[in-house]
C-alpha cells in the first residue's frame, strides 16, 4: 500500500529529495561531514545558500531591486517583523481579512503598536469568499496593504488574476502557495513564506522585500534579528542560519527546477485539484466550501456537512494509507493539501476511497 500524506504543512516533500538528504546526511560529498555538523561560514555552505538564493531569484524572476533574505522564526515572526519594518510612517497598515492568517497578522501589528485597519473580511461566511478593495480605499492611509495569497485552512487564493489592483504598497504572506501557481513578484514589495509547505522543512522563511522601500525606514528602535536590513547585508549570515533547512529548501528548489519550473507546477497542480474539485462538484455527500474562482490549488477544503462523520471518515482513510485529511481543528471537515510534491496518484486514491465512503454511506441510508 503507497502511503500519502495530505498534511497542510509540514507538508509533502518530493521524494527524490528526501532520499538524496538521507544518502548525504551522514557524509555529503563535497562537506565530508553531514551537513548539520559544518560551519555556516564555510565555503560550502556559502555555496548553497548562494544557489538557493539564485535558484528562488530564476523561479520566480525576481530582480534586483529585490533582496531576498532566509530568517528563522517562521511566517508567525514576518507578521511581527513586517510592520516593524514598513509601518513607520503611517504607523497604521490595512488587511483583507481572508482567514485566520490574515487576521493573525493585523493582531501581530497591533501587538507591537501599530495600527491595523480590516479593510473588509470574508469572516462572516467563514472565509470562503475573498473580501476585495472598495473603490474609495485610499493607500495614502496606510504604510502598506496586507494580504494572504493563499489561506491555508480555510482554501480562498487570491490568484495572480485577482490580485486587488493598488497603487500603494502591497506586500503578501505566501507560505501555502509560494511557487505554486505564477504571481508577478513585481506587484509586491514585500512578500515571505514560510518553507515548510510547498519549499521545504521547517526552519526557514523566504522575505523578498524591496530594496528601495527599506531604505526610506526609520527602524532604529528595531532589534537587530528583527531588521531586514541586516539579513541582506550578511547575506542572512548576521547569526548562525537554519544550515539544514536551506539546504534541504536548496534541494527543492533544484527538484523545482527539474520539473519545469513553476509554469510546470501550476499546470500540474490545476489538473491535481480540478480532478479533486470536480468529483467533489458532481457528488452530492461532499461539498467543496469556497467560491468556484477562488479555490484553492494547495488546500482543497470539503466537507460532508455532519463534522463528526467527516472525522471518522479522516479517521478510516489512514487504515488505507492517507493520512492527516482533517482540516485544521478550528473548522473540522476535510482539507487535502496537494503541494508541488504532491503526485497525482494521491488525488486519484484519495477519490477512490472518497466514493468508497459515499457508497458505504448511501448503502446504510
Ligand atoms: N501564514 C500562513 C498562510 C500559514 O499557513 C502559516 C502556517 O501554517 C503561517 C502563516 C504561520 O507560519 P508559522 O507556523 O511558520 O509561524
Amino acid at each position: 500500500m503507497t502511503n500519502y500524506n495530505f498534511s497542510a504543512g509540514p507538508g509533502v516533500l518530493p521524494t527524490p529529495v528526501l532520499t538524496k538528504i538521507k544518502n548525504e546526511f551522514i557524509k555529503n560529498e563535497f562537506t565530508h561531514m553531514s551537513i548539520i555538523e559544518i560551519s555556516h561560514r564555510s565555503t560550502q555552505f556559502e555555496e548553497i545558500i548562494n544557489s538557493a538564493e539564485e535558484r528562488l531569484r530564476d523561479l520566480m524572476n525576481i530582480s534586483d531591486d529585490y533582496g531576498v533574505a532566509f530568517i528563522q522564526g517562521g511566517g508567525s515572526t514576518q507578521f511581527e517583523m513586517l510592520p516593524l519594518n514598513f509601518a513607520n510612517n503611517k504607523n497604521r497598515i490595512a488587511v483583507l481579512d481572508s482567514g485566520n492568517f490574515a487576521s493573525k497578522a493585523a493582531q501581530a501589528a497591533v501587538t507591537i503598536g501599530k495600527q491595523a485597519t480590516i479593510l473588509d473580511s470574508s469572516k462572516v461566511d467563514h472565509y470562503h469568499h475573498l473580501p476585495m478593495l472598495s473603490t474609495d480605499f485610499n493607500a495614502d492611509e496606510y504604510d502598506y496593504l496586507h494580504l494572504t495569497t493563499n489561506n491555508t485552512i480555510e482554501g480562498a487564493t487570491y490568484h495572480q488574476s485577482i490580485l486587488p489592483k493598488t497603487v500603494g504598497r502591497l506586500t503578501a504572506d505566501m507560505s501555502s502557495n509560494i511557487l505554486a501557481e505564477p504571481y508577478d513578484v513585481n506587484d509586491f514589495d514585500a512578500i515571505f513564506a514560510g518553507a515548510q509547505k510547498n519549499l521545504g522543512p521547517a526552519g526557514v522563511t523566504v522575505a523578498i522585500v524591496k530594496k528601495d522601500w527599506l531604505k526610506e525606514q526609520n527602524i532604529e528602535n528595531v532589534g537587530s534579528m528583527l531588521r531586514y536590513q541586516n539579513y541582506l547585508d550578511k547575506h542572512s549570515m548576521y547569526n548562525t542560519p537554519p544550515v539544514f533547512s536551506i539546504y534541504a529548501l536548496n534541494l527543492v528548489l533544484e527538484w523545482v527546477q527539474e520539473q519545469g519550473g513553476v509554469d510546470s507546477m501550476y499546470a500540474q497542480n490545476i489538473e491535481k485539484s480540478s480532478k479533486l474539485y470536480d468529483y467533489l462538484d458532481n457528488s452530492t455527500f461532499y461539498h467543496a466550501l469556497v467560491d468556484e474562482s477562488a479555490r484553492s490549488l494547495t488546500n482543497v477544503v470539503f466537507t460532508t456537512a455532519d463534522l463528526e462523520r467527516d472525522q471518522a471518515i479522516a479517521k478510516d482513510a489512514t487504515k488505507e494509507g492517507l493520512f492527516n485529511l482533517s482540516g485544521h481543528r478550528s473548522v473540522g471537515g476535510f482539507r487535502a493539501s496537494l503541494y508541488n510534491a504532491q503526485p497525482i496518484e494521491a488525488v486519484d486514491a484519495l477519490i477512490t476511497f472518497l466514493k468508497k465512503a459515499e457508497n458505504n454511506y448511501n448503502d446504510k441510508h
